[in-house]
């Protein structure tokens, strides 16, 4: 890791992806944190436009910073959506300065915002670790699994009326030999009215149960 001066008020750290830019000292809202440089880069010419790293800080549609250097101890950087620091373009002076947005407290991870282009190229394929993004991400899942519980118990509500729709038709359709067996037995001589009669109060009993089944699955 770089060595960096211990008057400054920040270290090398691990971070979420893997290396990152921490506070060791509180830093101001608008304090300038550290300076991101690096060669300068001609478009014009033809070596510099053949550089292609993960570093390079395009100034102008001319001019870009190859950041890509060990001691510029600003690529170690991460990129955040919500960021507690900015960078701070000169394009005339062809200079870009890490600057605080918010009061960064010891022991925070330093982040500024990468800008539209970086992140399509490449944090979107990829997905944004930053706070902001997991916190989100997080919430989603949450959402996405309360929603799924929640059509998981409505189709089991669903399931439960289907089948009591489904004995109340079957006890309709044909009485139960049971009930049949029964009313022969209780009453021998008259036993088809019987079974009728009784096959009937099946159903009343049956329709009665379920408006308590159901309050009891919806509890
Ligand atoms: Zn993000």
């Amino acid at each position: 890791m770089p060595a960096i001066p211990s008057n400054k008020p920040y270290r090398v750290g691990r971070s979420r992806t893997g290396l990152g830019l921490f506070a060791t000292k509180p830093i101001k809202k608008g304090a300038k944190i550290v300076r991101y440089f690096g060669p300068l880069l001609d478009s014009r010419k033809e070596k510099d436009d053949a550089i292609e790293n993960k570093y390079l800080f395009e100034l102008t549609n001319r001019w870009t910073i190859d950041g890509s250097v060990r001691k510029n101890i600003a690529r170690y950087i991460n990129h955040a959506c919500r960021p507690n620091a900015e960078s701070d373009v000169k394009p005339r002076k062809r200079k870009v300065v890490i600057r605080a947005i918010k009061n960064i407290e010891p022991g925070d991870e330093i982040n500024y915002d990468y800008g539209t282009d970086y992140f399509k190229e490449y944090i979107k394929p990829i997905g944004c670790k930053c706070v902001a993004c997991e916190k989100k991400r997080k919430k989603q899942r949450a959402e996405a699994r309360a929603q799924k519980a929640r059509l998981k118990a409505k189709a089991e509500r669903k399931a439960l009326k289907q089948a009591e729709k489904q004995a109340a038709k079957a006890a309709r359709k044909k009485p139960s030999k049971p009930a049949h067996a029964n009313g022969k037995l209780l009453n021998g001589h008259a036993a088809k009215s019987a079974t009728g009669r009784m096959a009937k109060s099946g159903i009343s009993v049956k329709a009665r149960g379920k408006p308590g089944g159901e309050s009891r699955a919806s509890a």
